[in-house]
């Protein structure tokens, strides 16, 4: 599970129990306060850094359990204190969701049980030793028929996997439990007219979707840029449920973004490889050589003022570059896969990144606050690289942004349409790629279709 994915599914999480202006604050502290609790001493220092913008970032080390801790901590806010006993068939189940702060020692002595009924169970076999790894989120299910006498101890570490612990007569037997999730599909649309986050949140698409989304087009559209009043997307995507309760968010199956008249529709596809991804219906790859900006959207809307009509004010001047002003610290990205060939001062530049991409592209980033890259190091499209700041000749915060071919600047907004095409399906795929992908496409269409007669009909009066 990657940083994206946990950041994705947190922020989905805290996004159905807060408003907005607290819920990224609230990602950042909490993601934070995983780092604290999960980091050995000698990196606390290194991982907790000044701006709850970067934190994210700083993260790219977080292992699958650390994962699955973050996507569960935001729990807290709604569990009880006290552990909450079920009676079913009159054998007491004493089910406990760990907080933070709990210990797996004070969580047995809650139940009843000594620390000796806990080394008993911790030293039976290799995979009890997940009780020194528990997190909090993590749910305990306790079995004791008689007090003190431990039958069975279920742990779950998402409602889909945990572990099951059996007492036989030589300790205690352990069993994986794996569930699958039952998928649903969901179908939402949405209409700018402030900015895209404002439109998702206002339909009620969570935020995990349409950053998602942005990704999808980021290679077609700049979503910084580009987006204007009126214009119209919508997602079709999975839902995720166990024993029908809702436990979270899958894939984008479909989605479409129309942009001052221009339709752009991406369908997922797993190809012969096995490698996921989004293309047009015509099969042409979403991903393309460069991304269209180099800021990180999502995080940008962060810092979104309501009461301002755009959250970046931009300027295209004669100086060879694009100016996306932003806070201090938004994380900045390479367009493309390249390599670090300058990340040094450079007068009126200030703090500089250069990266040089195949096929005799160059990219420039100026005016940063600090670098996350060396020179030398290989960088892949959407990597971090630097944060946005104000050294050099910039008089506020922004990016300058740069885009040279041969060694000549281009225009970062129209050189698009000059670049080599996108790699697209292979034509020996295309059969498979086209009856595997037609029915979604149509039951895609047929929603966005009914969407448009709705929003256009004429009104009776
Ligand atoms: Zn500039």
């Amino acid at each position: 599970m990657d940083i994206i994915e946990i950041i994705k599914q947190y922020a989905q999480r805290y996004s159905q129990l807060f408003p907005r202006e607290h819920f990224y604050t609230a990602i950042g502290l909490a993601v934070a306060l995983v780092v604290l609790l999960l980091i050995p001493d000698n990196d606390k220092g290194a991982a907790v850094p000044n701006q709850s913008i970067a934190i994210p970032v700083e993260l790219s080390s977080a292992t699958e359990e650390e994962a699955t801790t973050a996507f569960n901590l935001s729990d807290f806010v709604v569990e009880e204190e006290e552990p909450v006993t079920e009676f079913v068939d009159e054998i007491v189940w004493q089910n406990i969701k760990v907080q933070s702060g709990d210990s797996i020692s004070t969580i047995f002595q809650k139940v009843g049980l000594s620390d000796q009924d806990m080394f008993q169970l911790l030293n039976s076999s290799d995979e009890a030793k997940i009780l020194d790894r528990i997190y909090p989120g993590y749910q305990l299910d306790f079995k004791i028929p008689e007090q003190g006498e431990l039958e069975q101890l279920r742990i779950l570490k998402s409602p889909l996997e945990g572990i099951l612990f059996t007492r036989g007569d030589n300790g205690y037997q352990a069993e994986a439990i794996l569930k699958e999730a039952q998928l649903r599909q969901s179908f939402k649309v949405g209409t700018i007219a402030d900015s895209l986050f404002m439109a998702g949140q206002q339909e009620q698409i969570p935020a995990v979707h349409i950053m998602e989304m942005a990704n999808i087009f980021g290679g077609v559209i700049d979503f910084i840029l580009d987006p204007r009043q009126g214009d119209q997307f919508s997602i079709l995507y999975e839902e995720k449920y166990l024993d029908g309760e809702f436990i979270g968010t899958g894939e984008i199956l479909a989605t479409q973004y129309v942009n001052q008249g221009t339709t752009y529709t991406a369908v997922r596809y797993i190809d012969e490889e096995g490698e996921v991804g989004y293309y047009s219906p015509e099969g042409e790859s979403m991903r393309k050589a460069f991304l269209r900006n180099p800021l990180d959207v999502f995080r940008i809307s962060s810092n979104f003022n309501p009461r301002r009509r755009h959250p970046i004010l931009n300027t295209i001047r004669a100086h060879k570059g694009t100016d996306y002003a932003a806070p201090t610290g938004t994380p900045v990205r390479a367009t493309s896969d390249g390599r670090v060939t300058w990340a040094a001062r450079n007068g009126s530049f200030g703090n500089l990144i250069v990266l040089k991409h195949s096929g005799g592209f160059e990219t420039k980033y100026a005016h940063l606050s600090r670098y996350a890259v060396k020179k030398g190091e290989r960088v892949r499209q959407g990597q971090v690289i630097g944060y946005v700041g104000a050294t050099g000749g910039a008089t506020g915060p922004h990016l300058h942004y740069e885009f040279l071919m041969g060694g000549t600047h281009q225009n970062p907004r129209t050189i698009h349409d000059k670049l080599p095409k996108a790699k697209s399906i292979d034509s020996a795929e295309m059969d498979s790629f086209r009856s595997r992908t037609a029915g979604l496409l149509e039951q895609f269409s047929n929603l966005n279709n009914s969407l448009y007669l709705t929003i256009n009909q004429p009104s009776a009066d």
